[in-house]
């Protein structure tokens, strides 16, 4: 199968589409993005990286960097996480609360808001913030093997700004018990995350172990285990999109991830990992051209999961 080829066919097909869908608006640095960008990679085992379009421009990861705390709390906790989130789709909005109050302080699972802000208090020891981050930055930095990887403090300073309903989230779950470390500590950990700034090229590279059973096919290194990897996966698969993740899994049956910075990390096990940028979202925060993009990627490859 010539990679190659298929990115640029896929980027060529998705050229009439370029600009739909609504850019986030909720901080400036978002909403001034240009909607027409487009970015796609594939990191393959063989250490290639076919790529079309802006896929080395840094966008912000937003809510992928879910993925990548998830796995560090899973190595971390092993199953204990799941006594503070659990692992079903919320059908909710990726900020919701009303699901929180009914269910105790328990969210639905590591991929949404509530959830991920458990993890991330999760990775808190000391109540040193700074310490989570550093290791979280130099764990993103080692999965793609490049150290100018690094957070876009423009974007973090908004999001603690716009942060009322993500310290709403957090109050409610501190109020049943859920949170370990203050509400301004875990925020400033989990707003720094969401401004983590990688292009398509360096986020595939970061999430290669993931279509590998968990170990890096390009350097040998065991980052988590299979067992943990095809967790990873299914929650990926059944939570990775909100309430669009049922959508997501019967148009391109691959596990994904986005973010509302219009990037996708999508994982083909055994194949490789996929992502995409475009920062136009359908209504439930997804990209709507990378969507588009994905689904001509998989039709094309034949890697859907479901054959
Ligand atoms: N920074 C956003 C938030 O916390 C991330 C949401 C997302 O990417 N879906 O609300």
């Amino acid at each position: 199968m010539d990679l190659d080829q298929i990115v640029a066919e896929t980027a060529a097909d998705i050229e009439p589409h370029r600009g739909k869908g609504k850019v986030a608006d909720y901080i400036p640095a978002l909403a001034k993005v240009d909607p027409k960008k487009f970015g796609i990679a594939i990191a393959t085992p063989d250490g290639a990286c076919p790529k079309a379009g802006d896929a080395d421009e840094s966008f912000s990861i937003q809510s992928i960097s879910k993925v990548f705390t998830f796995s560090l709390a899973l190595q971390k906790a092993g199953d204990d996480l799941w006594k503070r989130v659990w692992r079903e789709p919320s059908g909710t909005p990726f900020n919701s609360i009303v699901q929180l109050e009914r269910e105790k302080g328990i969210p639905r699972n590591p991929l949404v808001n509530p959830g991920a802000i458990v993890v991330t208090d999760h990775l808190i020891d000391n109540g040193d913030a700074d310490a989570a981050i550093d290791n979280l930055l130099r764990v993103l930095r080692d999965h793609a093997e490049d150290d100018s990887i690094d957070i876009d403090y423009e974007v973090a300073m908004s999001e603690s700004e716009t942060g009322a309903r993500n310290r709403s989230l957090a109050h409610f779950m501190a109020s049943f018990g859920n949170l370990e470390n203050e509400v301004e500590v875990v925020l400033s950990a989990y707003f720094r995350q969401c401004a983590l700034a990688l292009s398509c090229a360096q986020l595939a590279r970061a999430g290669l172990f993931l279509a590998f059973d968990g170990k890096d096919p390009v350097t040998g290194e065991r980052i988590v285990s299979a067992q943990r990897c095809r967790r990873i996966l299914a929650v990926m698969m059944t939570c990775g999109h909100y309430d669009n993740s049922g959508d997501f899994a019967y148009r391109i049956g691959l596990p994904g991830k986005s973010g509302v910075g219009g990037g996708v990390l999508t994982i083909a096990p055994n194949e490789g990992a996929i992502a995409v940028w475009s920062p136009g979202l359908n209504d439930a925060g997804t990209s709507t051209v990378g969507a588009l993009a994905l689904e001509e990627l998989v039709e094309r490859t034949g890697w859907s999961i479901f054959g």
